[in-house]
């Protein structure tokens, strides 16, 4: 079990909200209820086992040029998906297990995840429009 969690500033009211990375379903601000871009940096599988809502994995490393090229794009999904996505970056270098499980060849990989199973994956650097393009027909997808 994990004790770790998240200060998340509301982009409605600017509330920051402590969110615990385990929170179950999804959290909204606690001033004005919206719902919060949630953007967890982990190594623990419970934070995306334990999740309610579909999780994003972003499979990175510090010494990936390319992992850093799409993180901003990674943030920004957190934002647009608030309350129907949780958005989790990993560090494969921490968290060989998570990795191995993905089956992670080569970074930046992402990952659409839910109840534990890989729905969706997509690998590589690609500009924001056409990541928000596959995570939008993925969630479609499933419904
Ligand atoms: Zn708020």
């Amino acid at each position: 079990m994990t004790q770790s969690s998240t200060i998340i500033a509301c982009p409605s009211c600017g509330a920051k909200n402590r969110v615990s990375d385990t929170a179950a379903g999804r959290p909204p601000c606690a001033k004005c209820h919206d719902d919060l871009p949630w953007l967890v940096d982990t190594t623990d599988p419970e934070v995306i086992d334990g999740s309610a809502l579909p999780v994003l994995i972003d499979a990175w490393a510090p010494w990936c040029g390319p992992c850093r090229m799409v993180a901003p794009s990674v943030e920004r999904l957190a934002g647009t998906f608030a309350g129907r996505l949780k958005v989790v970056k990993v560090n494969v270098d921490d968290a060989p297990s998570i990795s191995r499980r993905l089956g992670v060849q080569s970074i930046p990989a992402l990952f659409l995840v839910q109840d534990g199973e890989v729905f969706s994956s997509t690998v590589g650097a690609a500009p924001y429009d056409r990541l928000h393009g596959w995570v939008e027909r993925s969630l479609a997808g499933r419904s």
